[in-house]
């Protein structure tokens, strides 16, 4: 992770978290929020984590990197093309890369809080988290920082042992970007050919798109803003030599959803037209609100609008937690055949290119979008065994969106303090010490869970062996599903009586006439 850097600019950002589309404005507040601090603070965590220097890799170079032993080598040697600077992180990750040698363990260290932040510390920091696993059909990674530039994300995933990654090609959240350059391109193309995420084409990336856009959009001039920013992030991809582009199908911003779908396969199909090889991919959604792709049926109506030729342009992306809070059960075996074989019948199993594996902090149907890590919410380890020996999955990209606090609560205003770069000095400043107390983003979590979810590949369900990683793991979500389940109860149980209301003539006037009496 040489990465987060996130002082500087709004480059891209973000990891993390949550997707949800601002553009709806329905619920997101409360949830959405807190995540978004959540990513910022991610980054803000990888970022003193790992290099505070490392900042501008391609213009400084603070050379004289003590420490490094054989990696620095191995790294220099590859690394020759982009300055020495970002040694520090980038040999790590080489080293991961190249040398098996190395500890290899899958622990990740939590959150080495730093003591000192000597060059020395950092550099101990920006040890590979865990190494990649090598000859698997699954290709498990986690949506990481790209910030300082897009090149960082492959050194992101590396240090966290991903096979497959996601990235924001630039910042989410604010409609002017500044454009890719021509060097961060380079080294973004020649870090994913080294490092071996070309596989497949470059397939096991598959970058998020803006929380911004909504190409369902009725307004015109948004619609207008929305496709712009959206072709931008594909010929970025196309840049890149990145074939796969995720993002969220949008709003329906109360309109019928005909005639959102409407819009939406007639921006698509345009913007498929005006690009070559870039295939979009729509991420199914939890179904809140006037959000589309709920329900997979809304997928096969979409395709229906756009013309058979494109189709093999575009893809769908299954996110767990998203499609178990819309109402499909993928707990049970049962229930995850009857999602894929409903998938493969209304809208095809070929479309299918990607995965976002994340547990769900609210119950089953809620269309709630919290994302919780895996086998510790709804979902449960037994979802994500069915995920994990899945046949048809494989070789897809499978990322991780889960949240990587280390320490429940707070920090949440650094987080967002991180992002602006001026902050984070003070911030680094106040860190040292063993702060590590506070809130801190752990890539070193998603270290665990690409681990642990490789583990699964080929475990007897009914094991030992999983049975206690299952409990285990279940009982550190327990209260967080409680809290979660009786706020649904409650929900549930409003709605309910709003129901009644609205439909019982007799008690929706006499309520009505309490009102005005008790005017
Ligand atoms: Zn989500
Ligand atoms: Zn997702």
């Amino acid at each position: 992770m040489c990465v987060s850097h996130n002082d500087e600019e709004p480059q891209a950002t973000e990891p993390k978290g949550h997707k949800r589309n601002l553009s709806q404005g329905t619920d997101a507040s409360p949830v959405r929020r807190s995540k978004r601090q959540r990513s910022s603070t991610n980054l803000k965590e990888l970022s003193s984590k790992e290099s505070d220097s490392e900042a501008d890799q391609h213009l400084k170079s603070p050379e004289g990197k003590p420490k490094q032993t054989k990696k620095t080598q191995a790294a220099s040697a590859t690394k020759k093309a982009a300055p020495k600077k970002k040694t520090v992180c980038q040999e790590s990750a080489e080293v991961k890369a190249e040398s098996d040698a190395e500890p290899e363990a899958p622990k990740p260290k939590p959150a080495r809080k730093r003591v000192t932040k000597t060059k020395e510390s950092k550099e101990t920091e920006a040890m590979p988290l865990a190494a990649r696993t090598k000859g698997l059909k699954m290709f498990v990674g986690a949506h990481v920082s790209a910030a300082k530039g897009v090149f960082n994300s492959i050194h992101n995933s590396e240090q966290i042992g991903g096979n497959a990654f996601a990235l924001f090609l630039k910042s989410q959240r604010k409609w002017d970007n500044p454009a890719l350059s021509d060097e961060h391109r380079d080294e973004f193309r020649k870090l994913c050919t080294e490092k071996g995420y070309d596989a497949a084409a470059r397939r096991h990336v598959l970058p998020h798109g803006s929380y911004l856009v909504n190409l369902a959009q009725n307004d015109e001039a948004k619609a207008k803003q929305a496709y712009t920013s959206f072709l931008d992030d594909l010929r970025r991809c196309e840049a890149l030599g990145i074939k796969l582009y995720n993002f969220h199908p949008g709003s329906t911003n109360q309109t019928p959803l005909p005639e959102a779908l409407g819009r939406l396969a007639k921006s698509l199909t345009k913007a498929i037209t005006e690009t070559s090889t870039v295939i979009p991919v729509l991420e199914t959604m939890c179904g809140h609100g006037n959000t589309i792709g709920g329900q997979l049926s809304e997928f096969k109506d979409l395709l229906a609008l756009i013309p058979k030729e494109h189709h093999d342009r575009i893809g769908i992306c299954i996110d767990t937690c998203h499609s178990f809070a819309a109402g499909y059960d993928l707990v049970t075996p049962k229930g995850f055949k009857a999602f894929l074989d409903e998938f493969d019948e209304l809208i095809g199993i070929r479309f299918l290119k990607a995965l976002h594996l994340n547990d769900s902090k609210a119950p089953f149907g809620s269309k709630r979008d919290l994302h919780a890590n895996i086998g510790t919410g709804f979902l449960g380890l037994r979802a994500f065994h069915n995920v994990m020996n899945e046949p048809r999955f494989e070789g897809l990209p499978m990322v991780l969106e889960t949240p990587i606090d280390k320490v429940e609560g707070m920090d949440e205003d650094e987080g967002s303090e991180s992002e602006t770069g001026a902050k984070k000095k003070g911030k680094k400043a106040k860190r040292p010490a063993g702060a590590s107390a506070a809130t801190v983003q752990d890539p070193g979590i998603w270290a665990k869970e690409i681990k642990l979810l490789e583990s699964l590949i080929g475990m007897d369900p009914e094991g030992e062996e999983f049975k206690a990683l299952e409990a285990k793991l279940s009982e550190e979500g327990r209260e967080t599903r409680e809290k979660q389940q009786q706020q649904y109860d409650k929900k549930v149980e409003t709605d309910k009586k709003k129901e009644a209301k609205a439909k019982g003539p007799g008690k929706g006037q006499k309520s009505l006439m309490d009102m005005m009496k008790a005017k």
